[in-house]
């Protein structure tokens, strides 16, 4: 391929005709007509939500309800029973309701969007209340002052770094005030001397003003991860129950789903931002309706961790993870390689649970000549490219985020690595 795109260009100067473009660019172009450049690859660094590697893995149940709506047509926006258009909304209102205690919600195409919109058909013209702990930056240069800017809403920020009470808020409510935000501390901690309202204040504040309270809880847990021995997230349904007029979260973070942003809350905050113009801007499309739909299923039938695959991730035992770390080291030793079970940490990511890890075990590999990260860079470009951590010197895979039906894929890919290091 790579002898075509030249003999092309041979030919252009010979024939002294003008250069389209640069030649890598052309040969780009046209190895992406045989092989999309956006592929699966295996995660085997132990991050369970890792942003570059596409965040959650759906269920399989949420896979095919995507294949099933996406083959042919759908009611998108039909209303089946009275045969007249219909609102592509409708198919998550009910679900959100049920599972988050909530009047009302909406699903857009992702949390930034959704915070986007809600400023956007809630506060826009008008002053939005936030602590100053609380202007985060997310990450991707997705960081709250900025969105409000884009939002029209005025920032006003009250209290310092490490501790806002309630009064600065109270203080710093005009006429011109339209919400109190709140935004998780998603990915970083502040700790010693802190101190920050409960939601239940901001909530009564808000609403003895006739303000709204909007609560962006960033990683939208319906489930508690305290049990598997992780730190607490603000659950969703705490959060309507503690008075927030409309929360905020994602879709792809610790809810399991596809990409989206959920809005749930009051009816009419919610009829707002549906009405508004951006909505359209930032709709979900059919596909992740129906993944998102089967994956909160999942949560109403009460059997998420059973089937979610970022839950079963959280929830894997140990015997079972380091029996797999076990057989991955066997397989490299048998590949010439020095491979032994070691301790380590899996990681939530996805700006979730900072701080904290899993028990985990991977499999270290000594790598021939030392080379880790020329064995790291094998494995990236096989046939699945498999991605791993390197630590003191070693490649680590962890069994944790690597689908189990997949590991006998992940072998091939390993065998082949350490035969072409060697
Ligand atoms: C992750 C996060 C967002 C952005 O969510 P996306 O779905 O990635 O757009 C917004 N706010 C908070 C607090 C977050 O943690």
């Amino acid at each position: 391929m790579a002898r075509a795109v030249l003999d092309d260009y041979r030919d252009a100067i010979r024939r002294g005709a003008p250069l389209a473009e640069d030649p890598a660019h052309a040969l780009a172009d046209r190895a992406a007509t045989l092989e999309v450049s956006l592929r699966p690859v295996l995660n085997a660094t132990g991050v369970i939500l890792h942003t570059n590697l596409g965040r959650a893995p759906l269920s399989d149940a949420a896979i095919e309800a995507m294949r099933a709506v996406s083959r042919g047509y759908s009611n998108l926006e039909f209303d089946l029973d009275g045969g007249e258009r219909g609102s592509r909304f409708a198919h998550l209102e009910g679900l959100l309701r049920r599972l988050t205690g909530a009047e009302a919600g909406i699903a857009v195409n992702n949390n930034a969007s959704a915070l986007l919109l809600a400023l956007s058909s809630l506060a826009r013209g008008h002053e939005v209340v936030i602590s100053r702990g609380q202007l985060v930056e997310i990450g991707g240069g997705f960081r709250i002052p900025d969105v409000m800017r884009q939002s029209g809403a005025t920032l006003v920020e009250v209290g310092t770094t490490n501790r806002t009470y309630v009064r600065d808020y109270a203080e710093a409510i005009t006429d011109d005030t339209a919400a109190l935000l709140r935004v998780h501390a998603s990915n970083f901690r502040v700790v010693g001397f802190t101190e920050q309202p409960r939601l239940e204040e901001l909530g009564a504040l808000a609403h003895e003003r006739g303000l709204l309270l909007l609560d962006d809880v960033g990683s939208g847990a319906l489930l508690d991860p305290r049990p598997y021995g992780l730190g607490g997230e603000p659950l969703v349904q705490d959060s309507v129950r503690a008075g927030a007029d409309v929360v905020l979260f994602s879709g792809d973070k610790l809810l399991g789903g596809p990409q989206a942003g959920i809005a749930v809350g009051r009816r009419d905050a919610i009829e707002a931002m549906r009405r508004h113009p951006l909505a359209r801007a930032v709709r979900l499309d059919k596909a992740s309706i129906a993944a998102l739909a089967a994956t909160l299923q999942h949560y109403a039938r009460g059997e998420a961790t059973t089937t979610i695959p970022v839950w079963r991730m959280i929830a894997a035992d140990a015997a079972s993870l380091r029996r797999r770390a076990r057989r991955w080291a066997q397989a490299a030793r048998a590949a010439g390689a020095t491979a032994e079970v070691v301790p380590a940490r899996s990681m939530i990511g996805g700006g979730s649970l900072p701080e904290e890890g899993l028990d985990a075990f991977a499999c270290a590999i000594e790598a021939p000549g030392g080379a880790a990260q020329a064995l790291a860079a094998r494995l990236r470009r096989g046939a699945p490219a498999v991605i791993a951590r390197i630590e003191d010197g070693r490649v680590l895979l962890d069994p944790r985020t690597v689908d189990p039906r997949e590991d006998a894929t992940l072998l091939a890919a390993l065998r082949a690595a350490l035969a072409s290091v060697r």
